[in-house]
């Protein structure tokens, strides 16, 4: 009884300790690049007076760290207390750096690291090539599908396998153990960790989506310190968390407005994807834009080629004198490469002429190889999540296939040259494992019958993959089954979604996630109850490590386990962007 008291004062203590805590953005054990930009924040709990105010770094005057004074907010807007900013502050020796901050009542501390990049640059050219949500389970059902399996041994291997680096990659960010597509996408690319739904900021404590601790993309740091060209190109929308963590800088990821203005200010040369809803003005019927800007027209008179169809594409990459590329393709996402190429469902009847993801990628790379400086390029193959937020494995596991095609024509371009670090990861996982085959041949009341797992799953008997290493069919009589770890209320089907893409759950009146019930009817379908809150629909994000795999210089660098803050440092290094 004595001890619980003596607890519950503790825990009292940390309450009203936590609550009067100074908070210093880059927050504690963050890792920087030696002069990369970066927004220095201080909030202070409660108003304070400028003069008991003390900031220090490793001990001095926190301006000769940083080069100049911070601007003292009396009030912060929304939150009326104060806080210190210093916008664009850099460090240029590499070091441990301890910052303390104090209001004269409560003093914390945070260390960063400050680190370098010695030695030469050893890549002209950077490919990071992102599966969104591509996860173990995704790979190796991308093998047995596009190469084969027999003998326990696979046919062949897929073009990511043949590399010579891999890494386990951590995910988590700073306010959770699961992360989603922003705050994972801006680790890889400013080194820095950050929260759910922020993209290349420290997400602070006041409403203002846009006032957030910045923090310097390798977009802006290849353009600003070795005038690179710049390239993203998705099978998303251009303004979805993946592509637009390449150059933006906001707390809330559906910013799209501001997004596209971002990626408009950024220079970026090659911009292709879908998404063209927020480039249009809002006057024009398809637009999701709140004002009248007209970011098509801005685009092209800044000079880009605007591309809206795979001819289109081609033609404009074919043209020496293209150097900035502008492809939109849809005004959402565009088509998996399962709707897109067998089954033409999803939206593929209304946008026919979307172009297939290898190919954008064989575009953007004859585009941006023109620069004699070299390039840094982001594909992502950003399906694969959306695929698994809706449980539709087949479709997920085809766009990793097509992943793997894009990989392999990044491949044949580093071949002829060996100059370029290509990367290969997710930017984190989801729940999904195979664990045998259905046969619809196995003799049983329930599809649950039909499971052959051990020795009784033997092997599915999809086709001989095509030319292209797709199998021209998922709807053979013995499939893999694959099933997730995390589901709301739906009917299992246990077969392909050969009608178009599954919709496993529906939000009722109440807001209640209930099966989908087009579903109940399909032969043998079971009902199974989710796992998940009330209110989701689908899948979710799992915490679980993802895989990197790198060849080229710089790549010996990627090895054993990895944060992923880790991963823009290697490209940093091979590119030598802290020197
Ligand atoms: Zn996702």
């Amino acid at each position: 009884m004595v001890r619980r008291v003596i607890i519950g004062v503790f825990c009292a203590l940390l309450l009203v300790t936590a609550s009067e805590a100074v908070t210093i953005y880059p927050i504690h054990r963050a890792t920087i690049l030696a002069g990369s930009l970066f927004d220095f924040k201080v909030e202070f709990d409660g108003v304070v007076q400028p003069d008991k105010v003390r900031v220090t770094v490793n001990g001095a005057e926190y301006t000769q760290a940083l080069g100049r004074a911070a601007t003292f907010v009396e009030k912060e807007k929304g939150v009326d207390k104060s806080a210190l900013v210093l916008r664009d502050a850099s460090i240029g020796a590499p070091g441990i750096y301890s910052v303390t901050a104090s209001d004269g009542v409560t003093t914390s501390t945070v260390s960063w690291e400050v680190y370098g990049t010695p030695g030469p640059r050893k890549a002209k050219n950077v490919i990071l090539f992102i599966g969104d949500g591509f996860s173990v389970a995704h790979r190796t059902a991308a093998r047995i599908l596009s190469k084969g399996i027999s003998e326990g041994k696979y046919q062949g291997m897929l073009a990511m396998d043949g590399m010579p680096h891999m890494a386990l990659v951590g995910t988590s960010g700073v306010d959770s153990v699961i992360t989603d597509s922003a705050n994972a996408m801006s680790a890889y690319t400013t080194g820095h960790k950050s929260s759910v739904n922020a993209l290349g900021v420290y997400a602070d404590r006041t409403p203002d989506t846009l006032d957030d601790p910045k923090v310097e993309t390798i977009a802006s740091l290849a353009k600003r310190k070795l005038n690179l060209a710049v390239g993203v190109v998705t099978n998303t929308e251009v303004e979805d968390a993946t592509p637009a963590g390449m150059v933006a800088h906001t707390r809330r990821r559906s910013d799209y407005d501001v997004i596209v203005e971002q990626f408009y200010r950024s220079g970026v040369d090659v911009l292709m994807g879908g998404g063209s809803a927020s480039f249009l003005p809002k006057s024009t019927p398809g637009s999701r834009r709140k004002d009248d800007e007209d970011y098509i027209a801005k685009f092209q008179q800044a000079g880009y080629a605007l591309v809206t169809t795979d001819q289109e594409m081609r033609q404009a990459a074919a043209n020496p004198s293209t150097k900035k590329l502008l492809g939109l393709f849809h005004p959402g996402n565009l088509d998996t490469v399962l709707d897109r190429k067998f089954l033409k469902k999803g939206t593929v009847e209304k946008f026919p002429n979307q172009p297939d993801l290898p190919d954008m990628v064989r575009a953007a790379l004859g585009v941006l190889s023109q620069n004699p400086n070299g390039f840094v390029l982001m594909v992502e193959s950003g399906l694969i999540d959306k695929q698994a937020h809706t449980l539709d494995w087949e479709r997920a596991v085809m766009d990793t296939i097509m992943l793997d095609k894009a990989v392999e024509v990044g491949k044949e371009f580093a071949a002829q040259r060996g100059d370029t670090l290509i990367l290969v990861t997710a930017d984190h996982s989801h729940g999904l494992a195979i664990v045998g085959t259905v046969d619809d041949s196995t003799k049983g009341k329930d599809m649950r019958d039909k499971i052959g797992v051990y020795a009784d799953a033997k092997y599915p008997n999809y086709p001989a993959p095509n030319a292209e290493g797709y199998p021209d069919t998922l709807d053979v009589s013995r499939r893999l089954a694959v099933f997730f770890s995390n589901f709301p209320d739906y009917y299992e089907t246990f077969r392909p979604k050969l009608d178009g893409p599954f919709v496993p759950a529906v939000q009722n009146a109440e807001k209640i996630a209930v099966a989908n019930e087009n579903y109940k009817n399909v032969p043998g379908a079971m009902l199974r109850t989710g796992v998940l809150p009330y209110d989701a629909t689908q899948g979710v994000h799992t915490g679980d490590d993802v895989v990197l795999t790198a060849m080229g210089p710089g790549s010996e660098r990627v090895v054993g386990f990895m944060e992923n803050t880790d991963v823009f440092r290697v490209m940093a290094e091979a590119l030598a962007l802290g020197n």
